[in-house]
This record gives structure tokens, sequence and C-alpha cells, in this order.
């Protein structure tokens, strides 16, 4: 638990996190694809079905399961 992370942090800025994943640069992380999200992601520490969880890159803060940064990864 603890306060979401906000996109004007600068460790968000660094990986390009995005709230919603839809809002993703697209430009800018071409490796973005529809469909990927916090949720989804390996390093996500909540449940799939979790609003919101932790993040191992964002210690101490909690990312949106809709979010997305550069470091997403496909859990197995
Ligand atoms: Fe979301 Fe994964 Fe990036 Fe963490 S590493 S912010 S869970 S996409």
């Amino acid at each position: 638990n603890g306060p979401m992370v906000a996109e004007s942090d600068a460790q968000a800025g660094a990986l390009g996190y995005k709230a919603d994943a839809s809002k993703v640069d697209k430009t800018k992380f071409p490796k973005y694809a529809a469909g990927q999200n916090c949720a989804g992601c390996a390093l996500y520490q909540g449940k799939a079905s979790d609003a919101a969880g932790g993040c191992p890159l964002f210690a101490g803060k909690q990312v949106a399961g809709k979010g997305w940064c550069s470091a997403w990864a496909k859990k197995a």
C-alpha cells in the first residue's frame, strides 16, 4: 500500500509511466502494445483484478492496474 505514483514523479517520467496505458506515447515507446498494463506485468505485486498495487520500481507507492511503463514484462 501507499500513495499512487504520479506521472509527474521523476521515476515515472524516466520510465514513461502512465496511469492509463491507453495514453502511452507510442512514438516514444513503440514497444507498447494495446492490452499491456500493470495488472498483466510480471512486476505487479497486486492481484490482476486489483485497481492498484505495488511495483518494485516504485518503492513505497502504488501503480494503477490499468497503468503501464517501459519496464513492462509479460507475466509468465
Ligand atoms: Fe507497471 Fe510493470 Fe511498469 Fe511496474 S514495471 S509500473 S507493474 S508496467
